[in-house]
């Protein structure tokens, strides 16, 4: 089959891996470099050039299995991954301290005093109600009695606090920016959020006892090392500057041939379609076609908040005492939450990345990124689900991280493994995917 991969982030590279080696598949993305929300920066010290994540950086040892099934069926391995714990300090606006996590195994040998007491108790019984969400758990409020009946699944994020005994001091000081910190949105919006969505990150890798810290890995090469092989693969394929201006359907009903218009006027013809490209600009894609402009109406309603991110050496965001530093520190200000990543907390440069998109920019900054993330109300999760629903043309397939689950890059291989299933579940790498995902299941 003649298939197009529309996107060349995580999710379409892996929807275009998948199925290369049986179809003939061409990728059209829009930038001049692969990646999506992927992005290096390769920075110059006296021990050689170092590759920093200036996007998606965080992987999860226990929970992403479709991510690392994908690294090993691609050759990386173990030891192309270190594990980084990630501390976490909240700080308020004048960056004074208000939670520093422990980490048992390493505070001394690096110095850190954490600062927990009442707020990190309060903190643990929000998390334990949210995990109570899943069946088969068991919830506590903050003094350790289980809650009566675990929390339905629609409860939000100020329900679940509440239901958990968090005092209001705790809420917005700490637990609102911490949340609102994953998507840079504002106080309120985290407080609406369907809790166990926005507490998803913290609930991914939890650390065994609250005295240590959750450990995360990061790929040594920097998550580029996997853009890489997957483009590599590709070769002539990859079309990249080439955006995609339209798709239209010859079929009945929106199925093939399907048309892909591109930008420089060029309109190739394709038996299937895979639209890897981020919500919004997927709709743009499909509003000139009568029958798909259906998904474009529900694409166009799942929200988005822009975010700049800075690669810097200026420590003005951190707290002014080094022994309260984190491998991530919150910053409440504004009514929002933003980060800051340490780099030299996960064994890299002294060098900072911070979200700045409502702060001012640091001082020597190294290099600046604009991103879109997907923020996960109530509304958009409804819409997710009628988008899941809409089968309008089984020749054309949505894909994307922000489709399924939490916007991760988890998600984001997962939903390509679905739509290369859905156009040929029994060719060869989707198959050996699968195999190693259901292997996983069972152990
Ligand atoms: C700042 C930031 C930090 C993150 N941190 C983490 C983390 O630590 N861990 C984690 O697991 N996840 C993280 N994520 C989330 C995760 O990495 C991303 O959601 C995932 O990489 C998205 O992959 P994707 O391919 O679905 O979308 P994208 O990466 O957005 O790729 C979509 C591609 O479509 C292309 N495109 C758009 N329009 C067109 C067009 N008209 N024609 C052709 N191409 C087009 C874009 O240029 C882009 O290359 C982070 C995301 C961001 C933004």
């Amino acid at each position: 089959m003649r298939i197009a991969v529309i996107g060349a982030g995580t999710t379409g590279l892996t929807a275009a891996w998948l199925l290369s080696p049986d179809h003939d598949v061409t990728v059209h993305e829009a930038e001049a470099g692969p990646g999506g929300a992927v992005r290096t920066h390769v920075l110059d010290t006296d021990r050689g050039p170092v590759p920093l994540d200036l996007g998606a950086q965080h992987l999860s040892p226990t929970d992403f299995v479709a991510h690392r099934a994908l690294r090993r069926l691609t050759g990386i391995g173990e030891d192309e991954e270190r594990t980084v714990p990630l501390t976490l300090t909240v700080t308020a606006a004048d960056n004074e301290p208000l939670l520093v996590t422990p980490d048992a195994a390493h505070d001394t040998e690096r110095g850190r005093t954490p600062v927990t007491g009442t707020a990190w108790e309060q903190i643990g019984a929000f998390l334990a109600a949210t995990a109570g969400q899943q069946p088969g758990t068991v919830a506590h409020d903050v003094a350790g009695k289980p809650i009566a009946a675990p929390l339905p699944s629609a409860f939000t994020v100020a329900e679940a606090a509440d239901a958990a005994g968090v005092d209001k001091e705790v809420r917005d000081g700490i637990l609102l920016p911490w949340l609102a910190s994953y998507t840079g949105c504002r106080l309120a919006d985290a407080a609406a959020m369907p809790a166990r969505y926005a507490a998803a990150w913290a609930l991914r890798t939890p650390p065994g006892r609250p005295e240590d810290a959750a450990l995360w890995i990061n790929l040594s090469g920097s998550l580029h090392t996997l853009t890489a092989r997957l483009a590599d693969s590709l070769g002539g394929r990859l079309h990249l500057s080439d955006p995609v201006s339209g798709i239209s359907a010859g079929g009945p009903r929106g199925s093939a041939p399907l048309t892909v218009h591109t930008a420089d006027g060029a309109a190739p013809v394709y038996d299937r379609v895979i639209v890897a490209a981020p919500a919004r600009a997927a709709a743009r894609m499909l509003t000139a076609d009568p029958v798909l402009a259906e998904r474009a109406v529900l694409l166009d309603r799942l929200p988005y908040e822009p975010v700049t991110v800075a690669l810097h050496r200026d420590a003005r965001y951190m707290p002014p005492e080094r022994r309260h530093w984190s491998a991530v520190t919150v910053h409440a200000h504004d009514d929002r939450g933003e980060p800051t990543y340490w780099f030299a907390a996960a064994g890299g440069p002294d060098v900072f990345k911070s979200w700045i998109t409502h702060r001012d920019e640091p001082a020597d900054v190294l290099r600046l990124a604009h991103f879109r993330l997907p923020v996960l109300t109530a509304d958009a999760m409804a819409t997710r689900r009628k988008l899941h629903d809409l089968r309008l043309s089984p020749h054309l397939q949505l894909a994307g991280s922000y489709l399924y689950d939490i916007d991760s890059q988890e998600s984001a291989v997962r939903s390509a493994l679905s739509a290369a299933e859905e156009i040929d579940a029994s060719a060869a790498r989707p198959s050996r995917l699968r195999a190693a995902l259901e292997a996983e299941a069972v152990s």
